[in-house]
């Protein structure tokens, strides 16, 4: 081991940086998820990864988090602007990103990609979200809307052609102005967020087919959107609206961005408390629909949190486990020990896991319009993959964090600002119990979805399935008699699926080692748990192969 030279500043046993890794090549697990994807669009992921995982990606992302986006609410003269000005590198980020398509693609990709899109965009959330995930919170934001946006076909005409562009364009000016425009969400209000019914906001009609909105919206992720979609009370009960930035005369439309969140993590992007002093708003569907106008956005929104939970959890092993392979302790690499390498081989089975699981609700997405049970199981999963994959991502990166050493704590490692990010995921659209009761809803509207799931689970684990769906069958009857239970449930349904996912595409030992330690045995809480029977060196060189 070398020992630090105070003469020469020469440092011993630390880490190289980990950048310039294409973020698809080095990912075997990706690649193996993706590899029925038509030729063209691999080459696309292949051209994506190596972008994102660039130095220059990695310092833009660096820069976006370090300069921190700013409140303007008045100009020089006095006059209000309502703007959010943030550090080039955060635009930079977004150009690329709505280049790629992340704000779009699923509604309108052509060619090859368009029967694969949900699982294409998938993958690009996936390793975007591994360098950063700030600002794909408007572009999430903007992607799931369009499905709201389906409701009004007028709407829908006017707006779609912006939307679908791949040009970025930041500046606030009126639609007319503009080359490309994304559309934010504003649904939570400061008394209730889960319960919408709580939202106080009020929307009267003007007579002539627009809304004044009064009120207020409490986190708002995209606030510099060239429009927002939000919900208010009309006569009818809540209903949906368009709050555009600019009325149709080009006049600015009165929305007060009020202050910016002090916020733990995603810093690169601004979210405000808004007030809406009389805005004009046009209403999306029928009246007193909202919550059912919104429900597609919700689970799109949801998809791309469990992507980018998926991701964000890869970069985080990926990261521990370039340090272990560097470092050194006690005479030997880390990556050498015992316990290091078993702790390792436990969080790639999770981190596997909860990847073949999000690329399969993807893949039930894609195929949602025209096979009834995929559809299905899409509606039950939806709510089970957000919950358990947004989970497990903060307690992988918390562990890859210890991995790492005490350098993982301080800002310059990517790890600190990850442990940060990944917080949001699980808060945001819906918390762990607000899905499992989505889940108790699912499952009582009819019992398509569940006979989905449990033949998904059967086809991938064959005659291993049995017991397992006869105690997912009785977990279904418990919870749905007790509602406390859900969790139990919920967790279930997730680790199952995941293990039938594992079993289509991975070697089968993967399967058995998560099916054992997961399913086989009592409650577990931390990594390291993985016993002697599997390769623990075998698992993590599978899953982040030395480059
Ligand atoms: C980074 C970030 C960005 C966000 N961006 C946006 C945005 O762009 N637009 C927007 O509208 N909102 C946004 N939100 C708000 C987010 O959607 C809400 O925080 C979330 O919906 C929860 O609402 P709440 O905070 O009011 O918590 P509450 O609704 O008060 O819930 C608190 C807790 O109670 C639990 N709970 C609720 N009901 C029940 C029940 N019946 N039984 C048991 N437990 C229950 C919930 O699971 C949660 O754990 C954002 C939040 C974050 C953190």
């Amino acid at each position: 081991m070398v020992a630090p030279d105070f003469e020469t500043h020469e440092v011993g046993n630390q880490v190289p940086p980990r950048t310039g890794v294409n973020l698809y090549v080095s990912d075997p697990v990706l690649a193996a998820l993706v590899e029925d994807l038509p030729p063209p669009v691999v080459d696309s992921l292949t051209q994506h990864g190596a972008q994102w995982g660039s130095a220059e990606m990695a310092d833009l992302a660096r820069l976006a988090n370090t300069v921190l986006p700013h409140l303007k609410t008045h100009d020089a003269n006095g006059r209000r602007v309502d703007l959010v000005e943030f550090h080039p590198a955060y635009h930079a980020l977004m150009r690329r990103s709505v280049g790629a398509g992340l704000h779009a693609s699923i509604w309108d990709a052509v060619g090859d990609e368009s029967s694969v899109r949900a699982v294409a965009r998938g993958a690009r959330i996936y390793m975007t979200a591994q360098v950063e995930l700030g600002h794909l919170g408007p572009l999430s934001l903007t992607s799931a809307t369009v499905a709201s946006l389906g409701h009004s076909q007028p709407l829908a005409e006017a707006w779609l052609p912006l939307l679908r562009s791949r040009r970025y364009d930041s500046r606030p000016v009126p639609t007319g102005q503009k080359t490309g425009a994304l559309i934010g969400f504003a649904t939570t209000e400061k008394q209730g967020g889960s319960d919408l019914r709580a939202s106080s906001t009020r929307a009267d009609s003007m007579g002539d087919g627009t809304f004044r909105l009064v009120g207020h919206k409490w986190f708002v992720s995209a606030p510099m959107s060239d429009a927002l979609l939000v919900l208010a009370q009309t006569l009818e009960g809540l209903s949906l609206f368009l709050v555009p930035r600019f009325q149709a005369d080009g006049k600015r439309n009165p929305l007060k961005l009020m202050r910016l969140k002090d916020k733990l993590g995603t810093r690169s992007n601004a979210v405000a408390e808004i007030e809406l002093p009389g805005s004009i708003g046009v209403m999306v569907g029928e009246p007193g629909r909202g919550v059912s106008t919104i429900a597609e956005t919700v689970t799109l929104l949801r998809v791309d949190d469990a992507l980018a939970a998926a991701g964000v959890a890869r970069a985080a092993l990926a990261e521990a486990v370039h340090v272990v392979r560097h470092r050194r302790a006690f005479g030997s690499p880390l990556i050498d020990q015992a316990l290091m390498t078993r702790v390792l081989a436990d969080m790639a089975l999770d981190v596997t896991a909860a990847t073949a699981l999000v690329f399969r609700l993807a893949e039930a997405v894609d195929h949602s319009q025209d096979n009834p049970a995929e559809a299905a199981f899409a509606r039950l999963m939806t709510p089970v993959v957000k919950y358990w994959v947004t989970k497990i991502a903060p307690a992988i990166v918390i562990e890859a964090m210890e991995c790492a050493g005490g350098n993982a704590y301080v800002e310059d490692s990517l790890l600190a600002r990850l442990t940060r990010d990944v917080l949001a995921l699980p808060l945001a659209d819906g918390p762990g119990n607000v899905l499992s009761l989505d889940v108790l809803r699912v499952l009582r509207r009819s019992p398509e979805p569940l006979d989905a799931v449990l033949k998904v689970i059967e086809d991938g684990l064959g005659s291993a399935a049995r017991s397992t769906l006869n105690v997912l069958r009785a977990a279904t009857a418990v919870a749905l008699a007790d509602e406390g239970s859900a969790r139990i449930l919920t967790e279930q349904l997730a680790m199952t699926v995941a293990a039938a996912a594992l079993r289509r595409r991975f070697p089968s030992v993967i399967a058995d080692a998560f099916l054992e330690t997961r399913l086989g045995k009592p409650w577990r809480s931390t990594y390291g748990m993985l016993d002697a029977r599997f390769d623990a060196r075998a698992f993590v060189d599978y899953v982040v192969p030395r480059m």
